[in-house]
C-alpha cells in the first residue's frame, strides 16, 4: 500500500524500513543516516509506529536513588529520564538527596480508574431520562459486553450527565497493569451498542470529552483518571538550610505566591513548579503515551512549615501510565521499567508511586532554588545549549 507520495506504509521489517526511509531520503534530499541506526527489531514496533523509517534517540539519564516508603513502592529507586533539558536531571537528583537525607518519601494511590465517556444523542429531556433509567436497570447486561472485550478491564461505574440532546456516559474502568486508553475505548463501544440497541440513543462519539484524554480538565483534577497518587515529605529545618540553602519560611511563601496565587492568577489547572518537566521525561523513558503529560501537569504541589521543618507534599490527580501494553515493551522502555523492576503485570500502581516521589523531588529542589534565588544560576551553569 503506498500514500499520496508514492511511499510505502505498510509492512515492519528492517527492510520496510530501509526503503521507506529512503524514499523519505529522496524525496526529501535530506540525509537519514543516524534515524537509520536503531538498537531494536522493526518488528517490536509494529503496533507503536505507521510509515517508520527510524527511530529518534532521546538522552537517558538516572536521578536518585530515591528512598520511597509507599503501599506498592519500598526501598530505593534509580529514575531513568529521557529528557533534552540540561540541568532537569541533576536539580531531580538534588531533591532525592535530600528527600532521602530526611528519611524519603511517603507514596500513596488513592484512585485507579481509567475512564473513557461517549457522547449520545438522544430525542429530548424525556429520552434522556430514559436511558439513564434503563442504563440503572441493567448496569450487569453492560458490565457482561464490556467483559467480552478484555480479561484484565473490569467496568467499575458509569456517570450520566445529561444536556440538551446530549447524554454523556462517563465510564470509569479498572484495567489491571495497563493504562487501559484502548482497552476502554473498545469496551466502551461494546458498553454503547448494547445501550444504543435498547434505548435508540445514538453514540456519535466513543469519546465525547467528558472522558477527558490529552486535555486539561477539571472534572479529572477532581474525580481523578488513571491513577491519582499524592506522595509527602518532611525535610528537617537543618537539611533546608544545609542542603537546599533557604529556609522553610521562605519555600512556603515561594510556593503561596508562586504556585498558588501566581497559577490562579494565571488560570492553570494544577498548582505547581514544573511537574511536567518529570512527568514527561519519566513516560518518554518507560514508554508511556507523552501526550498524557497534560494528566501529569495539573499537580498540586504543597508546602508548610513545620515549626521550621519543610513539609511538602504533590497530588497527581490524573497518572496515566501502565506496565504493560502502549509502548512499554518496545525494547529500550521496557529496560527502562526493568530499572525501578516495574515490568509487566501487577507493577502499575508501584510504577505510579516512583513517579510521584519523582515530581516530589523535582517540586522540591525547583522551588527550593527559587526561594534561595538560584535557579537561573543553574541553568546557566547545567543547561545551556552549545551555540
Ligand atoms: P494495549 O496495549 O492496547 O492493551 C493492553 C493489553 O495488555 C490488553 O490486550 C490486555 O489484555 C493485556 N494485558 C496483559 N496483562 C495485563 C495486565 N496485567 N493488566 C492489564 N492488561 C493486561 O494498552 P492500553 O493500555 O489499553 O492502551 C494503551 C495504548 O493506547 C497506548 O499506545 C496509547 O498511546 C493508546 N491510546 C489509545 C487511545 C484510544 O482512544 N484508543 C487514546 C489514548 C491513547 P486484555 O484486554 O485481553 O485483558
Amino acid at each position: 500500500m503506498t500514500d499520496g507520495t508514492g511511499l510505502k506504509n505498510r509492512g515492519h521489517t528492517h527492510a520496510d524500513v530501509d526503503e521507506r526511509r529512503e524514499a523519505v531520503e529522496q524525496y526529501s534530499g535530506a540525509s537519514l543516516e543516524r534515524i537509520a541506526k536503531y538498537c531494536f527489531k522493526a518488528e517490536d514496533a509494529e503496533h507503536n509506529i505507521e510509515n517508520m523509517i527510524g527511530a529518534t534517540q532521546v538522552p537517558l539519564g538516572f536521578a536518585g536513588p530515591v528512598r520511597i516508603s509507599g503501599e506498592y513502592a519500598n526501598g530505593d529507586f534509580i529514575v531513568p529520564l529521557a529528557t533534552t533539558e540540561g540541568a532537569l536531571v541533576a536539580s531531580i537528583s538534588r531533591g532525592m538527596s535530600v528527600i532521602n537525607d530526611s528519611g524519603g518519601a511517603r507514596t500513596k494511590v488513592f484512585g485507579d480508574y481509567m475512564t473513557r465517556a461517549p457522547v449520545l444523542r438522544v430525542r429530548d429531556l424525556e429520552h434522556a431520562c430514559q436511558v439513564i433509567e434503563w442504563i440503572d436497570a441493567h448496569e450487569d447486561e453492560i458490565k457482561a459486553a464490556v467483559s467480552g472485550t478484555t480479561s484484565h478491564g473490569r467496568l467499575a461505574r458509569i456517570e450520566k450527565f445529561p444536556t440538551g440532546r446530549n447524554l454523556y456516559l462517563r465510564f470509569s474502568f479498572e484495567t489491571g497493569d495497563a493504562m487501559g486508553m484502548n482497552m476502554a475505548t473498545i469496551a466502551s463501544e461494546a458498553a454503547c451498542k448494547v445501550i444504543e440497541e435498547a434505548t435508540d440513543a445514538v453514540m456519535v462519539s466513543v469519546s465525547g470529552n467528558m472522558c477527558s484524554d490529552k486535555k486539561p480538565a477539571a472534572i479529572n483534577m477532581i474525580e481523578g483518571r488513571g491513577k491519582t497518587v499524592v506522595a509527602e515529605a518532611l525535610i528537617p529545618r537543618e537539611t533546608v538550610e544545609k542542603r537546599l540553602h533557604t529556609s522553610a519560611e521562605l519555600v512556603v511563601e515561594t510556593n503561596i505566591r508562586k504556585n498558588f496565587i501566581g497559577s490562579s492568577m494565571a488560570g492553570t489547572l494544577g498548582a505547581n513548579a514544573h511537574a511536567a518537566n518529570m512527568v514527561a521525561a519519566f513516560y518518554i523513558a518507560t514508554g508511556q503515551d507523552p501526550a498524557q503529560v497534560v494528566g501529569g501537569s495539573m499537580t498540586l504541589t504543597d508546602c508548610e512549615d513545620v515549626d521550621g521543618d519543610l513539609y511538602i507534599s504533590v497530588r497527581m490527580p490524573a497518572v496515566e501510565l501502565g506496565t504493560v501494553g502502549g509502548g512499554t515493551s518496545l525494547p529500550c522502555q521496557a529496560e527502562a521499567l526493568s530499572i525501578m523492576g516495574c515490568k509487566g503485570s501487577g507493577k502499575a500502581r508501584k510504577l505510579a508511586e516512583i513517579l510521584a516521589a519523582t515530581v516530589l523531588a523535582g517540586e522540591l529542589s525547583t522551588l527550593a532554588a527559587q526561594a534561595a534565588g538560584q535557579l537561573g544560576k543553574a541553568h546557566a551553569e547545567l543547561g545551556r545549549g552549545k551555540k
